[in-house]
């Protein structure tokens, strides 16, 4: 677990639903469920918080145990309108609150947005309230609310560390979410992290994953395929040493493979 900046708890590894829809999202994360993971990352713009929300029903899994996060996404930002977008959010994911809602891109508009957020989260309907794909000018721009996002959600992994960001975040007590930590799928076939790997027994992924960890980001690995999800969720039991974490820091080229947050147009 990790604690948040507003005192509550969010475990410390998740589970991405990035482009998984309907019948095979609900499949994906009852999978997850029980695999062990408690911490669901979905967004509205992902069309599948109603598959989400009937996986988590029909898990049984008590909704105090759980952790789920979804975003506001761009049109309703620049629309102002983050109350209905969140109920919609909620009515889909059949739940009565959210633990997580995020600013999904600093999109125009994204000040009201977190100033509206920040009401909702008053009212009991949200518990915590971050952002996501903020640079430090974009966080700046919140201050002035005098709340701190409990998160940022950025894009993470060894060829794109964001060292600055994270200590930025990190002075002022946002806890770092990595998206993408698995590079989405480019680095599996990496020479480093497979040799970091056979030392441990473990796979690339789970190097990957545990990296993310003893950097205290919490990453969201996604996938839909069972033996992966269940694979991913084994990092709790090794501990990579300080040669191979500084091996994996030579790693960094600041590359990306989503969209930059200072040019992105949607
Ligand atoms: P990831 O880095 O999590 O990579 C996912 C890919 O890796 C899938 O193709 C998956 O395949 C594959 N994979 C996962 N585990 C393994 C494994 N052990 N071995 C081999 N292949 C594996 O990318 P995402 O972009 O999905 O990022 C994670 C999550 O972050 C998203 O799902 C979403 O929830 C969030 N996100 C947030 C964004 C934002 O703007 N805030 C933007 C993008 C993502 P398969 O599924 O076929 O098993």
């Amino acid at each position: 677990m990790m604690i948040l900046n507003d005192g509550n708890q969010i475990p410390s590894l998740g589970f991405g639903t990035y482009l998984s829809k309907d019948e095979e999202v609900k499949q994906a994360v009852l999978a997850a469920l029980k695999a062990g993971y408690r911490h669901i990352d979905t967004a509205m713009i992902y069309e599948n918080e109603a598959g989400v929300g009937e996986a988590i029903k029909e898990s049984g899994v008590p909704r105090e145990e759980l952790f789920i996060t979804t975003k506001l996404w761009n049109e309703d930002i620049r629309k102002e309108n983050a109350e209905e977008a969140l109920k919609l959010s909620l009515k889909k994911l059949q739940l009565d609150y959210i633990d997580l809602y995020l600013i999904h891109w600093p999109a125009k508009g994204y000040v009201k947005a977190w100033n509206q957020l920040i009401e909702l989260q008053k009212s009991g309907l949200i518990k915590s309230i971050g952002v996501s794909n903020f640079n430090p000018h974009h966080l700046k721009d919140l201050e002035e609310s005098g709340v701190v996002p409990a998160i940022n959600q950025v894009e993470i992994h060894p060829k794109l560390q964001q060292a600055d960001l994270i200590a930025y975040c990190k002075e002022r007590g946002i806890q770092v979410q990595a998206w993408g930590p698995l590079m989405q799928a480019a680095l599996f076939q990496d020479e480093t992290l497979k040799a970091i790997g056979e030392k441990y027994n473990k796979s690339t992924a789970q190097v990957m994953l545990r990296w993310h960890l003893q950097r205290g980001v919490n990453a969201l690995p996604k996938s839909v395929t069972p033996s992966r999800i269940e694979a991913n969720y084994q990092i709790f039991d090794f501990e990579l040493s300080k040669e191979d974490m500084n091996q994996i820091a030579e790693m960094n080229e600041g590359k990306r493979v989503g969209p930059d947050p200072e040019t992105f147009d949607f």
